[in-house]
């Protein structure tokens, strides 16, 4: 089968390989049967194999998209008369804090500037005066901005106060190489269609099982989103709760097959190749970043619109399109913005090609080349 190559660079899901697009076909199944469970058993090991963890790790799988972690993560661990306290600096931990609100839950939000690294004695301070915090919360890489946040640093924070730190890992996990004993990480999350390069629908939970055995007597907020029933589920029967994404699931088999293939760090040095490409370029046509590249992640670029009567994003975006490339708008109040992300399946190569398409696109619309701005 002769599958159509597109190059995402928007912030997931992820250009993939065609092995693994095909790995969803298959003869239909019940996930009932024991086939299936023996699948995704060795799956939730290689889950916690990919961030370093040992037995006392343990990975907990949901259908769902990646929000799905962040409610479930917020919503299952915090014990009664416990206040979430939570990094806020970019639209995803904004996302958490939003969850926070919805159950009721007791928070104390730390706000942060968007695009520098945040004040560790603000977090500090935070956790010495209320000693009522159950856990700490932080965006591992912000993905609307591009935003790396020193995780191993507040980690080592909320554990010199017998905290337990919670980690968005999302736009990370399988990139960026990540231990959690070594990063101070009692908690990460992702879905299946980012750093693993598999399809939408499957998402996971990394963490330390003592605390989700723990989590066992804490309040129970959601019947379907609540981490201790899904890992029990698990532990007693090899399968989720209910019906699981069944062809995503054998996607994320393969995905992981090719993820260990590669390697973690030939493949986050090939993340890293495709970044340098999309900097070369931007440069090149004298387009600005929202974010200086020493707080970045090196995964998401933010580039500020050209101030150009002719810029119109939606323009060049249907031009790039067209010719099977994806960029996707930006998430900063204030700034219009677009995003070029070095996620997936991807090489040097397709971004040495999407800037030739890019370039064609500003010349059709008639935007100056190098760029502008005021
Ligand atoms: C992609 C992403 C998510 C999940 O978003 P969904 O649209 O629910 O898949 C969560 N956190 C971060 C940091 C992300 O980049």
């Amino acid at each position: 089968m002769n599958i159509k190559r597109n190059i995402l660079l928007n912030p997931g899901p992820s250009t993939t390989t065609d092995t693994v697009k095909m790995a969803q076909v298959v003869p239909d199944i019940c996930p009932r049967e024991k086939e299936f469970a023996g699948i995704m058993a060795p799956m939730r090991e290689d889950l916690v194999r990919i961030v370093h963890g040992g037995s006392d790790y343990t990975s907990v799988l949901f259908c769902g998209s990646g929000t799905i972690c962040i409610d479930i993560a917020l919503n299952s661990l915090l014990d009664e008369g416990k206040k979430a306290l939570v990094i806020n600096n970019g639209s995803y931990s904004e996302r958490a804090c939003d969850v926070c609100r919805y159950y009721g839950l007791p928070l104390v939000e730390i706000d942060q500037p968007i695009d520098e690294k945040p004040d560790l004695s603000v977090i500090e301070n935070a956790l010495k005066s209320d000693p009522d915090i159950g856990y700490v919360y932080v965006t591992y890489h912000e993905t609307g901005t591009g935003l790396l946040n020193p995780v191993r640093e507040i980690g080592e924070i909320a554990h010199r106060y017998g905290k337990f730190l919670i980690t968005d890992t999302t736009s990370a996990y399988a990139m960026i190489p990540i231990n959690v004993h070594e990063d101070n990480i009692d908690f990460c999350m992702a879905s299946a269609q980012k750093g693993i390069m598999g399809m939408t629908g499957l998402s996971y939970i990394v963490g330390r099982r003592n605390i989700i055995e723990k989590s066992k007597d804490f309040p129970k907020r959601s019947y379907y989103c609540n981490l201790y029933m899904q890992y029990e589920y698990f532990e007693k029967t090899g399968e989720m709760h209910f019906t699981p994404p069944v062809q995503t699931i054998y996607a994320a088999k393969q995905a992981l097959i090719e993820y260990f293939e590669e390697g973690e760090e030939p493949k986050w040095a090939r993340h890293t190749r495709v970044m340098n490409a999309i900097r070369a370029g931007i440069d090149e046509l004298g387009l600005h970043e929202a974010l200086s590249r020493d707080v970045q992640a090196g995964l998401v670029a933010a580039i500020e619109y050209p101030d150009d009567p002719n810029w119109d994003f939606d323009k060049i975006h249907d031009y790039c399109y067209e010719r099977g490339f994806t960029i996707y708008p930006g998430k900063m109040q204030n700034k219009g913005t677009f995003r070029l992300c070095a996620l997936g399946a991807i090489d040097e190569q397709d971004i040495k090609d999407f800037w030739a398409v890019f370039k064609d696109a500003l010349k059709n619309a008639g935007v100056a080349v190098p760029v502008k701005y005021m």
